[in-house]
């Protein structure tokens, strides 16, 4: 069954928005098969965005998910990995529509809350690094 690897910034863990998050993928039908909550080092959040390494906000994006705590989790079901981004919401907030969780909840491009895998490919990729020791 198709898998997708959606992490609670250090923003959305701050704010007290992990309940209302895991709810909301709760809700909709899929199922929660793994989640821990940890704090990465600078070298491991840049391989996390290792596509972005060139883009010119790299370095501040680096420092935004090193400068606290995050909820990593891997969320199953069907479509899970499309249908996961439209509960996310446009990486903009300004431009995530009203109902997805950076529409409601963010405003800042550089604090948006919450990642998802873009593809199935990258999904499988993000899930072996953050869960190296597997999941249930
Ligand atoms: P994520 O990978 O975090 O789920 P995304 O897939 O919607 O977000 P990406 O293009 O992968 O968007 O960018 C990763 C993250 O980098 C964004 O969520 C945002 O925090 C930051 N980011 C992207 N573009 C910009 C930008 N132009 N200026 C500042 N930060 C940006
Ligand atoms: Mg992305």
């Amino acid at each position: 069954m198709e898998q997708s690897f959606i992490m609670i910034k250090p923003d959305g863990v701050q704010r007290g928005l992990v309940g209302e998050i895991i709810s909301r993928f709760e809700k909709k039908g899929f199922y929660l098969k793994g989640v821990k909550l940890l704090s990465v080092e600078r070298s491991f959040a840049e391989k996390h965005y290792a596509d972005l390494s060139a883009r010119p906000f790299f370095p501040a994006l680096v420092d935004y998910i090193i400068s606290g705590p995050v909820v990593a989790m891997v969320w199953e079901g069907k479509n899970v990995v499309l249908t996961g981004r439209k509960i996310i919401g446009a990486t903009n907030p300004s431009d995530s529509a009203p109902g997805t969780i950076r529409g409601d909840f963010a405003i800042e491009m550089g604090r948006n809350v919450i990642h998802g895998s873009d593809s199935i490919e990258s999904a499988w990729k993000e899930i072996a690094l953050w869960f190296p020791e597997g999941i249930a």
